[in-house]
C-alpha cells in the first residue's frame, strides 16, 4: 500500500511526511511543484528511505497526475499543495483561484477517474483527505464561541476564499460522484520548516538576525495555536478511522494574541540566545499598518475529533514554541 501526498515539500507536508515514515511502513508518494514555499530540503532526513518518493508534478497537469496515479497505485491522496499566505493572496489572488480552486479540482477530477477504475475492495478503502483550514469560517467576535464543523463559511480574504471554494468542490465530489473524502479545518500551525513570511517564524528570523519585528496593528489578533506534528498525527488518525464525508476540526483550544506570541518568542530568544547589550528582544517590536480585512480573531472547537476519534495533541504551546525557536536557531535563521 502506498499514500501519495500533495504539496509535500511545504511547511505542513513535509512535516506529515517526515512523521508518517517515522511511525508507518508505507511509503509515500510527494507531488509538488516547488514553488517559493517549497523546499526539498525539508525532506533531507527522509531523502535516501527507499519508501519515499518525489515528483516536481503541478496538482493541476492532469496527465501526469492521471499516469502517476496509476503507476502508484495510492490507497489515498493527502491533499495539503497549496497557495498558503494571505498576504500574497490580497497582492495577487489569481494564483490562488488557479492552484487552490483549479487545481484541486483537477486533482479530484484525477482521484474520481483512478477510484473509479479501482476494483471493489480497494475502492472501498480509498480516501481523499482534504486539508483546509479555519479561516474558511470568517472572523469571531470576543464573545462568540469557537467554531465547529457545521459553522457557515464566512471567508475573508482571497485565501480563505479559495480554500472555501475547494472545500466545497470537494463536497460535491463525495455528493454527486461518492469520491470518499474527508475534509480537516486546522487551526494556525507553527513548527519546524516553515517558510519565513508567516509571523512566528519570521518574528524568529527577524529577531536573530536583530531585524525589525513586524506586528500587524494593535497585534491584538487572536489565533489558536497549534503545534505542526498535532496536525500530523491528527490526519493520521483521521485518514485510519474518519467517517467517509465528514469534516473534522483539528486544534487544541490555544487562542493568543499575536502580540503575546512574538513577546513569548523575544522572552525564549532572551534567554537562548541573549543579545550583548542586555536589552530584550521585545524592543524590536514595530507596529506597521493593519492588513486589508484583517480577521480578528479565530477559534476551533475540536471536540468532534477528540470525541469520535480519541485524538489528543501532545504539545503545549510552552514547549511547542520552546522547541520551533532552537530549530530556528540552529543555523537555520537566514
Ligand atoms: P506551504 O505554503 O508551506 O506549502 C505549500 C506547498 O504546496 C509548497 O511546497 C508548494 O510548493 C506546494 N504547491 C503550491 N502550489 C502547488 C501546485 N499547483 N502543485 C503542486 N504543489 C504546489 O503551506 P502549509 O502551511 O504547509 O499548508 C499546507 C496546507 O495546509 C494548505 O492547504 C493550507 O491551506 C493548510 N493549512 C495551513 C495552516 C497553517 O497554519 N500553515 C493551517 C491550516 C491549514
Amino acid at each position: 500500500m502506498t499514500i501519495l501526498v500533495t504539496g509535500g515539500a511545504g511547511f505542513i507536508g513535509s512535516n506529515f511526511i517526515i512523521d508518517w515514515l517515522k511511525v508507518e511502513d508505507e511509503p509515500v508518494v510527494n507531488i509538488d511543484s516547488l514553488t517559493y514555499a517549497g523546499n526539498l530540503d525539508n525532506l533531507e532526513v527522509v531523502g535516501n528511505d527507499s519508501r519515499y518518493c518525489f515528483y516536481q508534478y503541478d496538482i493541476g497537469d492532469s496527465i501526469a497526475i492521471d499516469e502517476l496515479l496509476l503507476r502508484h497505485r495510492p490507497r489515498a491522496v493527502i491533499h495539503f499543495a497549496a497557495e498558503s499566505h494571505v498576504d500574497r493572496s490580497i497582492a495577487d489572488a489569481e494564483r490562488f483561484i488557479q492552484t487552490n480552486i483549479m487545481g484541486t479540482v483537477r486533482l479530484l477530477e484525477s482521484s474520481r477517474k483512478y477510484w473509479s477504475g479501482l476494483s471493489a475492495r480497494d475502492s472501498e478503502r480509498f480516501r481523499f483527505v482534504n486539508i483546509s483550514t479555519d479561516e474558511v469560517f470568517g472572523s469571531l467576535t470576543p464573545e462568540l464561541p469557537a467554531f465547529c464543523e457545521d459553522s457557515s463559511y464566512q471567508p475573508n480574504s482571497p485565501y480563505s476564499a479559495s480554500k472555501a471554494a475547494s472545500d466545497h468542490f470537494v463536497r460535491a465530489f463525495y455528493q454527486t460522484y461518492g469520491l470518499p473524502i474527508l475534509t480537516t479545518n486546522c487551526s494556525n500551525n507553527y513548527g519546524p520548516y516553515q517558510f519565513p513570511e508567516k509571523l512566528i517564524p519570521l518574528a524568529i528570523v527577524n529577531a536573530i538576525n536583530n531585524r525589525a519585528i513586524p506586528v500587524f496593528g494593535d497585534g491584538l489578533q487572536v489565533r489558536d495555536w497549534l503545534f505542526v506534528s498535532d496536525h500530523c498525527s491528527a490526519v493520521r488518525k483521521i485518514l485510519r478511522s474518519g467517517r467517509v464525508g465528514e469534516t473534522y476540526n483539528i486544534g487544541d483550544s490555544c487562542e493568543k494574541t499575536n502580540l503575546e506570541v512574538v513577546g513569548t518568542i523575544c522572552d525564549l530568544l532572551d534567554l537562548k540566545r541573549p543579545l550583548a547589550n542586555h536589552t530584550s528582544y521585545r524592543s524590536l517590536i514595530t507596529h506597521v499598518p493593519d492588513r486589508p480585512g484583517h480577521d480578528r480573531r479565530y477559534a476551533l472547537d475540536a471536540s468532534k475529533l477528540k470525541r469520535e476519534l480519541e485524538w489528543k495533541a501532545e504539545q503545549t504551546f510552552e514547549a511547542g514554541i520552546s522547541k520551533t525557536v532552537d530549530w530556528y536557531l540552529e543555523d537555520r535563521s537566514d
